[in-house]
């Protein structure tokens, strides 16, 4: 397996990372299988998430004691909330320090305030730091202005950055892969093959590594056969072929009008519909499991779909130029017949 340097962090990992989503919905005994299966074919970078059900613990059975580097993160935007989750991630985890923990999910400038501020969540990982509690301090974001906000305002104590990078969302190339470059900011890709709905796995975890401003790409991966095809990647000749740039095209003009980059812009809307949660329904239950349909209120979500009144607000803040009414009533019919509830 190839590796590449983690940014400053001084980090050698595998270019193909582990994404821990997916094992949430596989057995204990199954998620360890699948994880030893990773460490076996020279994986070495593991990433998950205080919020993915048990993805933490099935970690920590599987990789205790390994040599590989672990990450995981946080929603807490406080320094409290964030210790606490630390000490969490440790025991779930079965570490004594953690390599790379990040600040999740953050999207909007009121959560950078917040996680910068007085008492803020960045002052809770700089102090877990100093303790020897956590290595590196990380941050993931699905919203690239936010995030080229981050790392102009932190980027001398952000280590790495967790993006949304892939064939179809490539706005990163512009702004935020080239500052975090400039900062030997670390850059983990994520969504390698769109949260699972990519139809040519190899061809896109390919065409992302052909950056070299990226660290390295963490797919989930719920399987054996997928660790082993996405482990391959890693090891055979990384020039993109004629076959991966022709997937690439038909990928594009497939799923271009029709992909969600979950960036938010499109909020709020007035009838109150989370339209982002709908657009990207069908990849959380593929990922997460059918539960995620009721954990998250999904039905009630599905319903309020009904409310939209094609006023058209949402049209204009979306970056993509996508037909969200449209793809709404779409996508609420693709979830419900994913969920098994049945179409209507
Ligand atoms: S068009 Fe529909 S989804 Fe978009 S803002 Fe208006 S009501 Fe909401
Ligand atoms: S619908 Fe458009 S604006 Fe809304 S999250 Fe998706 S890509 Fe962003």
């Amino acid at each position: 397996m190839r590796t590449r340097s983690l940014g400053r962090t001084g980090l050698q990992v595998s270019e193909i990372g582990f994404g821990g989503i997916p094992v949430m919905t596989r057995t204990a005994a199954d998620a360890v299988a699948v994880l030893r299966r990773a460490l076996e074919l020279g994986i070495s970078y593991f990433d998950t998430a205080r919020g993915y059900g048990d993805s933490e613990v099935k970690m920590g059975r599987a990789l205790a004691g390994e040599q590989c580097f672990v990450a995981t993160k946080s929603s807490a935007r406080d320094a409290e909330g964030i210790r606490k989750d630390i000490e969490d991630s440790l025991r779930n985890l079965r570490r004594e320090c953690i390599d790379v923990y990040q600040m999740h999910h953050l999207s909007t400038k009121d959560d950078i305030a917040k996680a910068l501020g007085s008492g803020g969540a960045l002052e809770g990982l700089q102090q877990a730091q100093k303790q020897g509690k956590i290595r590196f301090i990380g941050v993931s974001g699905h919203n690239r202005p936010v995030l080229v906000d981050l790392v102009r305002q932190a980027g001398d104590v952000i280590d790495v950055v967790q993006t949304l990078f892939n064939p179809l969302e490539t706005d990163a190339l512009e702004t935020l892969l080239p500052l975090c470059a400039d900062s030997r900011i670390g850059i983990v890709a994520m969504k390698a093959v769109g949260g699972g709905i990519f139809d040519c796995p190899a061809a896109s975890i390919k065409w992302i590594l052909s950056h070299s401003e990226i660290s390295c790409t963490d797919p989930g991966m719920a399987t054996i056969q997928e660790v082993e095809a996405n482990a391959r990647v890693g090891t055979e000749d990384p020039a993109l072929t004629d076959a991966d740039r022709q997937a690439i095209e038909s990928l594009r003009t497939r799923l271009t009008s029709q992909y969600c980059r979950r960036c938010g812009d499109c909020l709020p809307c007035p009838k109150g519909i989370d339209i982002v949660s709908i657009m990207i329904g069908d990849s959380l239950i593929m990922r997460m499991g059918r539960e995620i349909y009721e954990n998250r209120g999904f039905v009630q979500k599905l319903e309020s779909v009904h409310e939209c009144y094609d006023c058209e607000e949402c049209l204009p803040k979306c970056p993509a130029g996508l037909n969200i009414p449209e793809l709404l009533t779409l996508q609420a019919a693709r979830i419900r017949e994913l969920a098994g509830a049945g179409a209507g």
